[in-house]
């Protein structure tokens, strides 16, 4: 019998019970056909492959990465908190070293939530992969980590929560946003003053094909990951690059899924989107299943695979080649700047939760800072006119960082301005939050 070259743990939590609407793409039997599959190919009896079970985060290790208004229950579900529950205990198994690799097979997504929560926009609350990440750095260390978000949709979320972080490398594929939900990834988008270069974004044009997604991984994604070394490489593993998803207009095989990740070797994977959930998950599950435990793949094959028909053009093949040039270009030469150390830079943006019908403005400032990713302020509106306050003093903060929140925080609470203020403080784990009744002049006495 084959067994696995790479020890492989997968957690699978399909949410059975958790669905935005029963027609919505992202809905109950999302998994289904991925579970008959694995299991009529015999997957978990392969030796070096075992299924685990999801942890349910708590608030705290939620709260090493997201400003939740008004707070974390109000913002989630308990499928939710399994789902991120699951990438943890993905982590966790990889970092104990109980397996070499982990992929959590967990719906509901993730990667469209910000650093900002205020309910759900591209089918997502909150960050699997973020407070994956958030939580390895809090129980094990700092860690250079690399993300390579594979779903076809920009991971917009991902990007803003890391946007500002020297210490992890973002690099997202997907359909150019001129043509597709959110609208957002293109090449200039590169990170911010203090980690400029550290996002990369490879918006592809509709019908690339296999050729064109392992091109991007040879000639973009590779290079750069073995300049940036990180510790971990994690994949977003969304799906819905497949030539069947009804909401995307890519030409993707399983068998190409399969060997995108075999030359990524990501070290933990985490599921993102796919809404083709008969014609293509099961083979796509499949494929990565097998390419991560480093068993052979080649006969996972979708019954209506044809290769002639999902051959790419010319014109999208040289359009890809130009596209590569250019990423790489700006990777090696990244903008810089031109605020000196101590200034603030400044992010202006507005923010639709399409599924809650929400409209968030934000005013984002950063410090910037030559010794740490820098102190960060996020004022932000939604559901009211009176702002509310994110402060977040990063993991590794210098001291003139870390007291500027600390002042700022003191400040704001006296200025009686805000509705809520929230405070990350991962120097001193210390993580708080004010309403406006807790700000009244009384409290300010005991202040
Ligand atoms: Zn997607
Ligand atoms: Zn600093």
């Amino acid at each position: 019998m084959t067994s696995a070259k790479h020890k492989l743990g997968i957690i699978f939590f399909p949410a059975y019970d958790w669905a935005i609407d029963a027609t919505h793409p992202e809905r109950e039997e999302r998994l289904l056909y991925t579970q008959d599959q694995l299991k009529e190919e015999g997957v978990f009896d392969l030796p070096g492959i075992k299924e685990f079970k999801p942890e349910i985060v708590d608030r705290q290790t939620i709260e090493l990465t997201h400003f939740c208004f008004p707070d974390v229950a109000a913002v989630t579900t308990e499928s939710h908190l399994i789902a991120a529950g699951g990438a943890v205990k993905a982590a966790r198994l990889v970092m104990d070293g109980e397996v070499e690799r982990a992929f959590a097979l967990v719906r509901p997504p993730g990667h469209h939530a910000m650093k900002v929560v205020h309910g759900n926009r591209g089918f997502c609350n909150i960050n699997n992969e973020a407070i994956m990440i958030e939580f390895i750095r809090e129980h094990y260390g700092q860690r250079k980590i690399a993300i390579v978000d594979t779903d076809c949709h920009h991971g917009d979320g991902t990007q803003d929560i890391y946007w500002h972080d020297p210490h992890t490398l973002f690099i997202s594929l997907h359909q150019d946003g001129r043509t597709l939900y959110p609208g957002s990834g293109f090449v200039r988008e590169c990170g911010g003053p203090n980690a400029s270069g550290k996002t990369v974004n490879i918006p592809l044009p509709p019908q690339t094909g296999d050729e064109g997604f392992i091109k991007v991984i040879d000639e973009v994604v590779l290079p750069i990951l073995e300049d940036f070394q990180p510790d971990l490489i994690v994949n977003s593993a969304g799906q819905d690059n497949h030539y069947t998803d009804p909401i995307t207009n890519m030409c993707f095989s399983a068998r190409g899924y399969a060997r995108l990740n075999e030359k990524l070797g990501p070290h933990l994977a985490v599921l993102e989107g796919g809404y083709s959930i008969q014609g293509a998950l099961p083979y796509v599950n499949l494929g990565i299943v097998l390419a991560m435990a480093g068993i052979d793949y080649s006969h996972v094959r979708e019954p209506d695979y044809d290769p002639e028909r999902l051959r790419q053009s010319r014109k999208i093949t040289d359009y890809i080649d130009n596209l590569c040039r250019e990423v790489m270009a700006q990777y090696r030469r990244p903008p810089r700047s031109s605020l000196a150390d101590g200034e603030f830079d400044h992010r202006q943006k507005s923010i639709y939760y399409d599924t809650d019908g929400i409209a968030e403005d934000q005013v984002e400032k950063v410090m910037v800072c030559r010794q740490c990713a820098g102190l960060r302020l996020i004022e932000t509106r939604a559901l009211s006119s009176q702002p509310s306050l994110g402060i977040e003093i990063p993991l590794g903060a210098c001291s003139r960082c870390r007291e500027a929140g600390l002042k700022i925080l003191r400040e704001s609470k006296n200025a009686m301005r805000y509705r809520q203020i929230k405070l990350i403080n991962r120097v001193d784990r210390e993580y708080l939050s004010f309403s406006e009744a807790e700000m009244s002049p009384r409290s300010k006495y005991f202040f």
